[in-house]
Protein backbone atom coordinates (compact mmCIF):
# COMPACT_ATOMS: atom_id res chain seq x y z
CA UNK A 1 0.00 0.00 0.00
CA UNK A 2 2.67 2.16 0.52
CA UNK A 3 3.53 2.79 -3.14
CA UNK A 4 -0.16 3.98 -3.51
CA UNK A 5 -1.54 7.27 -4.07
CA UNK A 6 -4.17 7.81 -1.84
CA UNK A 7 -6.82 10.54 -3.23
CA UNK A 8 -5.93 13.88 -2.60
CA UNK A 9 -1.98 13.15 -2.95
CA UNK A 10 0.04 12.50 -6.15
CA UNK A 11 2.45 15.71 -5.84
CA UNK A 12 0.95 16.62 -9.43
CA UNK A 13 2.05 19.82 -9.64
CA UNK A 14 5.77 21.23 -9.49
CA UNK A 15 5.68 23.30 -6.41
CA UNK A 16 8.76 25.36 -7.57
CA UNK A 17 10.20 25.78 -4.21
CA UNK A 18 13.02 27.43 -5.19
CA UNK A 19 11.98 29.96 -7.51
CA UNK A 20 8.33 30.96 -5.47
CA UNK A 21 10.63 33.38 -3.02
CA UNK A 22 10.79 35.69 -5.73
CA UNK A 23 8.16 38.18 -5.85
CA UNK A 24 9.20 39.05 -9.47
CA UNK A 25 8.91 35.71 -11.18
CA UNK A 26 5.25 34.81 -9.49
CA UNK A 27 4.05 38.42 -10.65
CA UNK A 28 5.33 37.61 -14.18
CA UNK A 29 3.73 34.16 -13.84
CA UNK A 30 0.40 36.03 -13.19
CA UNK A 31 0.75 37.46 -16.32
CA UNK A 32 1.48 34.52 -18.09
CA UNK A 33 -1.66 34.00 -20.27
CA UNK A 34 -1.50 30.37 -20.23
CA UNK A 35 -1.81 30.41 -16.51
CA UNK A 36 -4.71 29.20 -14.62
CA UNK A 37 -6.91 30.40 -11.84
CA UNK A 38 -8.53 28.39 -9.89
CA UNK A 39 -11.39 30.53 -7.44
CA UNK A 40 -12.10 29.23 -3.84
CA UNK A 41 -15.39 30.30 -1.39
CA UNK A 42 -14.35 29.20 2.01
CA UNK A 43 -13.43 25.54 1.57
CA UNK A 44 -15.72 25.19 -1.32
CA UNK A 45 -14.32 24.83 -5.26
CA UNK A 46 -16.71 27.19 -7.02
CA UNK A 47 -18.24 25.51 -9.96
CA UNK A 48 -20.02 25.13 -13.37
CA UNK A 49 -23.62 23.36 -13.79
CA UNK A 50 -22.05 20.23 -14.35
CA UNK A 51 -19.84 20.34 -11.16
CA UNK A 52 -16.56 21.02 -12.78
CA UNK A 53 -14.46 23.25 -10.99
CA UNK A 54 -14.44 26.17 -12.73
CA UNK A 55 -10.94 27.40 -13.97
CA UNK A 56 -9.98 31.06 -15.01
CA UNK A 57 -7.21 32.82 -17.01
CA UNK A 58 -5.87 36.01 -15.24
CA UNK A 59 -6.62 38.17 -18.85
CA UNK A 60 -10.58 36.78 -18.99
CA UNK A 61 -10.65 37.40 -14.80
CA UNK A 62 -9.49 40.61 -13.38
CA UNK A 63 -12.42 41.21 -11.22
CA UNK A 64 -11.43 38.01 -9.65
CA UNK A 65 -8.26 38.92 -9.00
CA UNK A 66 -9.16 42.32 -7.98
CA UNK A 67 -11.94 40.79 -5.01
CA UNK A 68 -9.39 38.24 -4.34
CA UNK A 69 -8.47 38.05 -0.10
CA UNK A 70 -5.62 36.22 -1.38
CA UNK A 71 -4.06 34.78 -4.13
CA UNK A 72 -1.73 32.08 -4.14
CA UNK A 73 0.53 30.34 -6.09
CA UNK A 74 0.09 26.45 -6.20
CA UNK A 75 2.78 25.16 -8.44
CA UNK A 76 3.75 24.99 -12.51
CA UNK A 77 1.49 21.98 -14.39
CA UNK A 78 3.72 21.56 -17.13
CA UNK A 79 4.74 25.31 -18.54
CA UNK A 80 1.24 26.58 -16.80
CA UNK A 81 1.33 28.47 -13.36
CA UNK A 82 -2.13 27.74 -11.36
CA UNK A 83 -3.18 30.11 -8.58
CA UNK A 84 -5.71 29.68 -5.86
CA UNK A 85 -7.70 32.66 -5.57
CA UNK A 86 -9.41 33.16 -2.33
CA UNK A 87 -13.31 34.66 -2.77
CA UNK A 88 -14.59 33.98 0.84
CA UNK A 89 -14.44 37.85 1.79
CA UNK A 90 -17.83 38.00 -1.12
CA UNK A 91 -21.22 36.26 -0.41
CA UNK A 92 -21.30 32.65 -2.14
CA UNK A 93 -23.81 34.43 -4.69
CA UNK A 94 -21.03 37.07 -5.35
CA UNK A 95 -18.34 35.23 -5.84
CA UNK A 96 -19.96 32.77 -7.88
CA UNK A 97 -21.41 35.61 -10.03
CA UNK A 98 -17.40 37.00 -9.80
CA UNK A 99 -16.10 33.51 -11.09
CA UNK A 100 -18.79 32.82 -13.61
CA UNK A 101 -19.77 29.45 -11.54
CA UNK A 102 -22.80 28.02 -10.83
CA UNK A 103 -22.59 26.58 -7.44
CA UNK A 104 -19.79 26.16 -4.70
CA UNK A 105 -19.25 22.69 -3.54
CA UNK A 106 -16.75 20.57 -1.24
CA UNK A 107 -14.09 19.02 -3.30
CA UNK A 108 -14.64 15.92 -0.99
CA UNK A 109 -18.00 15.49 -2.41
CA UNK A 110 -16.73 15.82 -5.90
CA UNK A 111 -13.80 13.29 -5.48
CA UNK A 112 -15.64 10.53 -6.79
CA UNK A 113 -15.38 11.53 -10.11
CA UNK A 114 -12.81 13.90 -10.38
CA UNK A 115 -9.47 13.25 -11.98
CA UNK A 116 -7.09 12.51 -9.34
CA UNK A 117 -4.61 15.18 -10.04
CA UNK A 118 -7.95 17.69 -10.48
CA UNK A 119 -8.98 16.07 -6.63
CA UNK A 120 -5.88 16.58 -5.51
CA UNK A 121 -5.18 20.44 -6.40
CA UNK A 122 -8.49 21.57 -5.53
CA UNK A 123 -7.39 19.78 -2.11
CA UNK A 124 -4.52 21.57 -1.99
CA UNK A 125 -5.89 25.10 -2.49
CA UNK A 126 -8.42 24.66 -0.12
CA UNK A 127 -5.91 23.52 2.22
CA UNK A 128 -3.82 26.47 1.93
CA UNK A 129 -6.31 29.13 1.52
CA UNK A 130 -8.00 28.26 4.61
CA UNK A 131 -4.35 28.41 6.48
CA UNK A 132 -4.47 31.81 5.28
CA UNK A 133 -7.69 32.69 6.92
CA UNK A 134 -6.53 31.57 10.28
CA UNK A 135 -3.26 33.49 10.18
CA UNK A 136 -4.27 36.95 9.17
CA UNK A 137 -2.92 38.19 13.16
CA UNK A 138 0.57 37.07 14.66
CA UNK A 139 0.26 34.82 17.86
CA UNK A 140 3.43 36.51 19.56
CA UNK A 141 2.77 40.35 18.95
CA UNK A 142 -1.00 40.73 17.19
CA UNK A 143 -0.02 42.73 14.29
CA UNK A 144 -1.26 41.74 11.05
CA UNK A 145 0.49 39.26 8.80
CA UNK A 146 1.17 39.16 5.37
CA UNK A 147 1.73 36.77 2.48
CA UNK A 148 4.82 36.10 0.99
CA UNK A 149 6.94 33.66 -1.32
CA UNK A 150 3.74 32.89 -3.75
CA UNK A 151 1.60 32.38 -0.26
CA UNK A 152 3.73 29.97 1.35
CA UNK A 153 5.07 32.01 4.23
CA UNK A 154 2.89 34.66 6.24
CA UNK A 155 5.64 37.45 8.08
CA UNK A 156 4.29 39.56 10.98
CA UNK A 157 4.06 42.91 10.31
CA UNK A 158 4.91 44.17 13.71
CA UNK A 159 7.52 46.85 13.81
CA UNK A 160 10.20 44.78 16.58
CA UNK A 161 8.33 40.88 15.51
CA UNK A 162 8.89 40.23 12.20
CA UNK A 163 7.97 36.53 13.05
CA UNK A 164 7.42 34.13 10.02
CA UNK A 165 4.54 31.70 10.16
CA UNK A 166 4.32 29.05 8.03
CA UNK A 167 1.52 26.44 6.88
CA UNK A 168 0.59 23.99 9.88
CA UNK A 169 0.11 20.50 9.45
CA UNK A 170 -1.19 18.64 11.96
CA UNK A 171 -0.48 14.41 11.69
CA UNK A 172 -3.00 11.73 12.76
CA UNK A 173 -2.27 8.09 13.15
CA UNK A 174 -4.68 5.30 11.59
CA UNK A 175 -4.17 1.96 12.61
CA UNK A 176 -5.63 -1.63 11.05
CA UNK A 177 -4.89 -3.62 14.37
CA UNK A 178 -4.93 -7.11 13.78
CA UNK A 179 -5.44 -10.04 16.68
CA UNK A 180 -2.43 -11.81 17.81
CA UNK A 181 -3.30 -15.73 16.79
CA UNK A 182 -5.97 -17.10 14.40
CA UNK A 183 -8.04 -17.16 12.61
CA UNK A 184 -6.99 -13.47 10.98
CA UNK A 185 -8.94 -10.41 12.30
CA UNK A 186 -8.82 -7.27 12.37
CA UNK A 187 -10.20 -4.82 15.01
CA UNK A 188 -12.39 -2.05 14.18
CA UNK A 189 -14.58 0.25 16.48
CA UNK A 190 -18.18 2.09 16.72
CA UNK A 191 -16.71 5.86 17.68
CA UNK A 192 -18.68 8.24 19.53
CA UNK A 193 -21.72 9.55 16.99
CA UNK A 194 -21.34 7.07 14.87
CA UNK A 195 -24.96 5.28 14.02
CA UNK A 196 -25.42 2.11 15.11
CA UNK A 197 -23.57 -1.09 13.24
CA UNK A 198 -21.03 1.70 11.77
CA UNK A 199 -17.41 0.26 12.52
CA UNK A 200 -14.05 2.00 11.12
CA UNK A 201 -10.33 1.88 11.84
CA UNK A 202 -8.74 3.48 15.48
CA UNK A 203 -7.27 6.86 14.75
CA UNK A 204 -6.08 9.66 16.62
CA UNK A 205 -4.02 12.78 16.80
CA UNK A 206 -0.01 13.08 17.53
CA UNK A 207 0.69 15.03 20.38
CA UNK A 208 3.60 17.45 21.10
CA UNK A 209 6.50 15.16 22.01
CA UNK A 210 6.04 11.84 20.19
CA UNK A 211 6.67 10.01 17.41
CA UNK A 212 4.32 8.57 15.51
CA UNK A 213 5.16 5.30 16.38
CA UNK A 214 4.47 6.41 20.22
CA UNK A 215 0.91 8.17 19.12
CA UNK A 216 -0.01 4.53 17.69
CA UNK A 217 0.90 2.88 20.61
CA UNK A 218 -0.70 5.58 23.52
CA UNK A 219 -3.68 5.94 21.12
CA UNK A 220 -4.50 2.14 20.74
CA UNK A 221 -4.09 2.05 24.69
CA UNK A 222 -5.82 4.42 25.71
CA UNK A 223 -9.21 4.45 23.29
CA UNK A 224 -9.44 0.54 23.24
CA UNK A 225 -6.88 -0.79 26.01
CA UNK A 226 -5.03 -2.39 23.67
CA UNK A 227 -1.27 -3.12 23.45
CA UNK A 228 0.65 -3.75 20.96
CA UNK A 229 3.36 -6.31 20.18
CA UNK A 230 4.59 -4.73 16.47
CA UNK A 231 3.73 -2.25 14.09
CA UNK A 232 4.86 -1.19 10.88
CA UNK A 233 3.61 1.85 8.08
CA UNK A 234 1.44 1.27 5.75
CA UNK A 235 1.11 4.99 3.20
CA UNK A 236 0.30 8.22 4.10
CA UNK A 237 -2.38 10.48 2.86
CA UNK A 238 -2.76 14.44 2.30
CA UNK A 239 -5.79 15.45 4.53
CA UNK A 240 -6.16 19.02 3.94
CA UNK A 241 -9.59 19.16 5.75
CA UNK A 242 -8.79 21.38 7.15
CA UNK A 243 -4.47 20.33 7.64
CA UNK A 244 -4.22 16.97 8.17
CA UNK A 245 -2.34 14.52 7.55
CA UNK A 246 -3.45 10.86 7.65
CA UNK A 247 -0.45 8.28 8.71
CA UNK A 248 -1.61 4.42 8.23
CA UNK A 249 -0.30 2.23 10.03
CA UNK A 250 -1.33 -1.86 10.38
CA UNK A 251 -0.65 -3.28 13.92
CA UNK A 252 -0.67 -6.70 16.12
CA UNK A 253 -2.00 -6.76 19.39
CA UNK A 254 -0.32 -8.80 21.79
CA UNK A 255 -3.54 -10.10 23.27
CA UNK A 256 -7.00 -10.30 22.47
CA UNK A 257 -8.65 -8.39 25.22
CA UNK A 258 -9.63 -5.14 23.99
CA UNK A 259 -11.50 -2.07 26.53
CA UNK A 260 -12.91 1.09 25.05
CA UNK A 261 -13.02 4.17 27.00
CA UNK A 262 -16.17 4.48 26.45
CA UNK A 263 -15.91 8.55 25.33
CA UNK A 264 -13.95 8.72 22.15
CA UNK A 265 -15.00 5.00 21.10
CA UNK A 266 -18.04 3.16 22.31
CA UNK A 267 -17.66 -0.26 20.67
CA UNK A 268 -14.38 -2.42 19.33
CA UNK A 269 -14.44 -6.13 18.33
CA UNK A 270 -12.76 -7.97 16.16
CA UNK A 271 -13.75 -9.46 12.60
CA UNK A 272 -12.72 -11.65 10.27
CA UNK A 273 -12.78 -11.26 6.70
CA UNK A 274 -15.72 -13.33 5.87
CA UNK A 275 -17.41 -10.45 8.05
CA UNK A 276 -16.13 -7.52 6.69
CA UNK A 277 -17.01 -9.19 3.35
CA UNK A 278 -20.24 -10.03 3.76
CA UNK A 279 -21.22 -6.26 5.51
CA UNK A 280 -19.09 -4.90 2.35
CA UNK A 281 -21.94 -7.01 0.09
CA UNK A 282 -24.90 -6.23 2.67
CA UNK A 283 -24.31 -2.44 1.57
CA UNK A 284 -22.29 -0.93 4.81
CA UNK A 285 -19.18 0.62 2.93
CA UNK A 286 -15.54 -0.09 4.59
CA UNK A 287 -14.92 3.41 5.10
CA UNK A 288 -15.31 6.51 2.65
CA UNK A 289 -13.94 5.32 -0.87
CA UNK A 290 -11.59 8.55 -0.41
CA UNK A 291 -10.39 8.10 2.75
CA UNK A 292 -6.94 5.85 3.82
CA UNK A 293 -8.87 3.85 6.17
CA UNK A 294 -10.84 2.17 2.95
CA UNK A 295 -7.59 1.18 1.19
CA UNK A 296 -6.13 -0.33 5.23
CA UNK A 297 -9.20 -2.27 5.09
CA UNK A 298 -9.18 -2.78 1.52
CA UNK A 299 -5.84 -3.99 1.23
CA UNK A 300 -5.88 -6.28 4.21
CA UNK A 301 -8.76 -8.09 2.74
CA UNK A 302 -7.02 -8.50 -0.46
CA UNK A 303 -3.92 -9.92 1.70
CA UNK A 304 -6.53 -12.75 2.93
CA UNK A 305 -7.31 -13.86 -0.65
ZN1 LIG B 1 4.51 39.53 15.43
Amino acid sequence: MADRVLAYGGGWLDRAGALRGNREWISARLTDPGAVLLPLWRDHCLVTADQTPVRLHPADAPEVLAAADETVFLGLDGEAPVFAVDLSGRTAPEAARLAGAAATADVRALVGWLEPAQAAVQAYARGLLHWHRQQRYCGSCGSATVARDGGHVRACSGPRCGRLLFPRIEPAIIVLVEAPGSPDRCLLARHAGAPEGAYSTLAGFVEVGESLEDAVRREMAEEAGVTLSALSYQGSQAWPFPAGLMVGFRATAASEEVRVDGEELLEARWFTRDELRRRAAEGRPLGRPDSIDHHLLGSWLAAGD
